[in-house]
This record gives C-alpha cells, sequence and structure tokens, in this order.
C-alpha cells in the first residue's frame, strides 16, 4: 500500500523518531506548527478515526497513555498543550493513515481555523 504512514512505520522512509513500541510510532512533524509538534502513529494502518474497530481498544487506550507520559514528560503539562485529530477533507486530513498530533510550547487560540 501507498501510504506515507506505513512507509515511516517500516522504516522504508527516513523520520525524526521520538518514541517507538511494538504497537506505535511518535514522530516530529516535518512541518511543525507549534515548538513541540509530534505525531502519533499506530503502526498498524488505520486509515482514520471512523476506521477504528473495537479490536483497537487497547492500541486506542496506548496512544492516549503515550501522548500523556510524553507531555509529562516534556513539561507540557504545566501550562497545557493540545491534542489533535483530523479527519476527512472538511477536517484537515492530508495523510488517510490515523494519526494524533501533540502540540505544546506556544499559546494556542480557539476555535481552530
Ligand atoms: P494531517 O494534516 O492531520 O493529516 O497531518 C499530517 C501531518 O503529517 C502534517 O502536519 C505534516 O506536516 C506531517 N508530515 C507529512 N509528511 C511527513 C513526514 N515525512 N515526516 C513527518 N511528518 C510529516
Ligand atoms: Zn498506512
Amino acid at each position: 500500500m501507498d501510504c506515507l504512514f506505513c512507509k515511516i512505520a517500516n522504516k522504508d522512509i527516513d523520520s525524526d523518531i521520538f518514541f517507538e513500541d511494538e504497537e506505535l510510532i511518535v514522530i516530529k512533524d516535518i512541518s511543525p506548527a507549534a515548538p513541540v509538534h509530534l505525531l502519533i502513529i499506530p503502526k498498524k494502518h488505520i486509515s482514520s478515526i471512523m476506521d477504528i474497530d473495537d479490536l483497537e481498544n487497547s492500541t486506542m487506550a496506548n496512544i492516549l497513555v503515550t501522548i500523556k507520559r510524553i507531555a509529562a514528560e516534556l513539561g507540557l503539562d504545566k501550562k497545557g498543550f493540545r491534542v489533535v485529530n483530523n479527519m476527512g477533507p472538511d477536517g484537515g486530513q492530508s495523510v488517510d493513515h490515523l494519526h494524533f498530533h501533540l502540540m505544546g510550547q506556544r499559546k494556542f487560540t480557539w476555535p481552530p481555523g
């Protein structure tokens, strides 16, 4: 399958890897929108949040716990941070492989654009 994040997870394409376990890879976003901008990506190909199934419960819990742990490690919990998932064209999803943005070390506005 011609999927950028599958290739990154398989190490067919180089990326700046921040953390990795059996299920997840966390990389630095190539075009950061904040001083901290990480992408939390399940290694298994899941196209979007709409393609998560019940079998993925433990992976999804791992994603949230990993976000929490990294946020704490980086001290982002002191002032806050933002977690984003974009879905589909209106959501602004540009890579069709599920991922969550973890952004911090600046103040974000609401609502987002
Ligand atoms: P989204 O628009 O929510 O689908 O997010 C995709 C993100 O992937 C964007 O923030 C891009 O900057 C980022 N991105 C695209 N290509 C790469 C890459 N090769 N390595 C790291 N991040 C990437
Ligand atoms: Zn993929």
